[in-house]
């Protein structure tokens, strides 16, 4: 009998990495090129997507294309990623389980690309009608708006996404669209001040500069999105105000001995300009940039800034602005498209880095990636082994790399990295990023993953490759060296009361909503949370939501480093196979069963190839598939009676089954 082509076409390679015989690196690697030759970029591990960047626009997003995949069975098609779209909103729309869809890869592997890809898929199958329109309009356009604040070109991707997100797509009971909850992760606000040789700032500023044409600013920059997700003009108008003021906070110098208070200069317009356009009182924000006021016991002492600490106080200024904007716009664009029922949550959040020189962001982006690959686990490998067990199905355990053990030594409570980070910006007397590393390096010395200079272990003495400012941890995608400069900074994220007092006082609302914590009736001396533990805690918060949903996943694959169509780098593409566990994930699919079903549904759907199931069967619907099976002569070994599933091992039986259905 013909089996389903488009899934064993050995010209283009397999499309289920299950089927690949003989399973090994290689040829894996060689499937997934020959696929990507031949214009296939989505392939198969069971229902797991692995998607390539074929950096080229294909035409196979088209509405055609999504007809083609409207209501289809997973397995009917050649892979898509509108194959998983389909089946999520599915589920969710008729099962009633709430999906998230997680997407992973390094930076610049197509995930955002992927995201939307998504979204509009199903915003292309959901329900239909004006209203339903409108807030299918507003979710989509909530993309550009956030790219242009969010994302920035890097070294490795011209449109890089400088924060997490994750938003939950919520429908009603039919499952058409009502709305969405956009949760936004860690900005890396530095980028405002200082921007890595080769990259740049954010977008949004250049769409500023270059908007001197109003015409450009209605065609390049987010307001027409932002009209559409429902900010009123003057919102607009402030948010865009703010990010001026940011662009010329850049602009101010300050001279040694004569603060900027003293210099009638190109930069005093500057000044001007800020005050003018955030409506606070240029005196204010004068002294506010050249004293400092600390009160101890009841009493207020003001010191001079100098030069060095003006110009700390001006970055910090910058990037609390820019970052707080960016929140605030999370928050607004919430405000529009909120509600609450069924929820398809989306995630796309910044891959895993590995720079020349890492920083505090890149152990911040890390240390979330392993969450994510720890979650990946979680409901993956080890749900499916747990799901045998349940099933009382015979099983035979598949050995996989738990990196539990990596999370762990970033964020135990007590000997956690994240923790000493915060334990040493706590601690009164002199904190430098060296006595933090020395603290590390007594608690985490002999920690498997963890490695540096002045570790005890004498294995890594010797290692001059690794400079003493460094530490460095093994983590689950590879070793990654940490410089420790500005860790103690970037985790304290300090912003001068005198600062933040100045811009309460702004005569701009929101500005001022910006700053509550400036208004000295509500005068709190409680340190606010570090940067750290604001992220460790966000990033507990989604594995939460996370857990509570059925998981679908889309792994990023990037072919090359140059940002180029039809190169298939195979050490590169080796590498993150290698990381992303995909081979693990294959052997963990195929020692047991590709396709699992209730009894219920499966019946449902091949009832009609069976005399005595055609129209009604009136017993049990696990005899019902027993006697469907045994009539189709599937052979015994390829099928297991688990407590409410039928498993079938081999993707092929199901093919066999879909097209007989195909020829009734
Ligand atoms: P980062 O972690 O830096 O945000 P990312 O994984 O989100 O990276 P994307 O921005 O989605 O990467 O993709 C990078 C670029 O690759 C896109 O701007 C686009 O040019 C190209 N690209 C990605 N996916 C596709 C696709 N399916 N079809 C065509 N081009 C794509
Ligand atoms: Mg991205």
């Amino acid at each position: 009998m013909e089996v389903k082509t488009s899934l064993l076409d050995n010209m283009i390679g397999v499309g289920d990495m299950v089927l690949l015989e003989p399973l090994n690196e290689d040829s894996f690697i060689n499937n997934l090129k020959k696929r990507f030759d031949h214009n296939e970029v989505y392939t198969y591990i069971g229902s797991v997507v692995i998607s390539i960047n074929p950096y080229r626009s294909l035409p196979i997003y088209t509405p055609e294309k999504v007809e083609e995949y409207r209501n289809r069975n997973f397995y009917e098609l050649s892979p898509h990623i509108f194959a998983l779209s389909d089946e999520a909103y599915r589920s969710l729309r008729d099962q009633d389980k709430d999906q998230c869809i997680l997407i992973t890869g390094e930076s610049g592997a197509g995930k955002t690309e992927a995201s939307k890809l998504v979204m509009s898929y199903v915003a292309a199958v959901c329900g239909k009608g004006a209203e339903v329109n409108q807030v299918k309009e507003q979710l989509l356009q909530s993309n550009p708006v956030l790219e242009a604040f969010g994302n920035a070109k890097t070294v490795r991707n011209d449109n890089s996404s400088r924060f997490g997100k994750y938003m939950d797509i919520e429908f009603d009971f039919k499952g058409d669209p009502l709305g969405g909850v956009i949760s936004n992760y860690l900005l890396e606000k530095s980028r405002v001040v200082k921007q890595p040789r080769g990259e740049r700032n954010f977008h949004i500023f250049y769409q500023i500069l270059s908007g001197a044409s109003e015409d450009f600013l209605c065609k390049c920059c987010p307001c027409n999105a932002m009209q559409i997700v429902g900010f009123m003009d003057h919102e607009t108008q402030s948010v865009f105000e703010v990010v001026a003021a940011v662009l010329k906070l850049g602009n101010i110098e300050f001279k040694p001995e004569s603060l900027i208070i003293f210099t009638p200069s190109f930069f005093m317009l500057e000044l001007k300009e800020i005050c003018e356009l955030t409506g606070i009182d240029q005196s204010v924000l004068e002294r506010a940039f050249s004293f400092r006021t600390v009160e101890a016991k009841q009493e207020k002492v003001s010191t001079t800034l100098n030069v060095a600490q003006a110009y700390y106080a001006r970055d910090a200024l910058a990037k609390n602005l820019y970052s707080r904007l960016f929140s605030w716009l999370v928050t607004r664009i919430n405000e529009s498209i909120k509600v609450l029922k069924k929820v398809m949550g989306v995630l796309d959040i910044y891959g895993f880095e590995i720079f020349e020189d890492n920083s505090f962001e890149q152990f911040i982006i890390n240390y979330c990636n392993e969450k994510l690959q720890q979650i990946f686990i979680e409901l993956t490998l080890k749900e499916e082994q747990e799901e045998y067990i349940r099933e009382g199905i015979e099983w035979t355990h598949i050995e996989y790399f738990n990196n539990a053990i990596i999370c762990d030594l970033i964020e135990n409570n007590q000997t956690g990295i994240l923790a000493m980070l915060d334990e040493e910006c706590l601690r009164p007397g002199t904190v430098t990023d060296d006595t933090f590393l020395e603290k590390l390096n007594q608690v985490c010395a002999t920690h498997q993953h963890f490695e540096s200079r002045m570790s005890k272990c004498s294995r890594f003495l010797n290692d001059t490759s690794l400079p003493h400012s460094c530490f460095r941890i093994q983590h689950y995608a590879g070793k990654v060296m940490y410089q420790v400069e500005g860790f103690v900074d970037k985790n304290n994220d300090l912003l001068y009361r005198d600062l933040s007092q100045a811009m309460w006082k702004a005569n701009h609302s929101l500005i001022k909503a910006l700053f509550p914590e400036g208004n000295p009736a509500k005068i709190n001396l409680k340190r606010p949370p570090t940067a750290g533990s604001q992220f460790k805690a966000s990033v507990a918060t989604l594995m939460k939501n996370l857990q509570t949903k059925n998981p679908n996943y889309i792994r990023c694959i990037k072919p090359n480093d140059k940002k180029a169509a039809h190169i298939f780098n195979d050490a590169l593409v080796c590498h993150q196979i290698r990381y992303l566990g995909l081979l693990e994930n294959v052997r963990v699919r195929r020692a047991g069963y590709a396709f699992r079903q209730a009894y219920e549904p499966c019946l449902e759907r091949y009832k009609m190839l069976c005399k005595q199931t055609w129209p009604h069967w009136r017993g049990p619907a696990r005899a019902g598939v027993e006697v469907l099976f045994n009539e189709l002569e599937i052979p015994e070994e390829e099928f297991s009676f688990g407590r409410s599933k039928i498993f079938i091992r081999n993707p092929r039986t199901l093919f066999k089954l879909e097209d007989l259905r195909k020829q009734r």
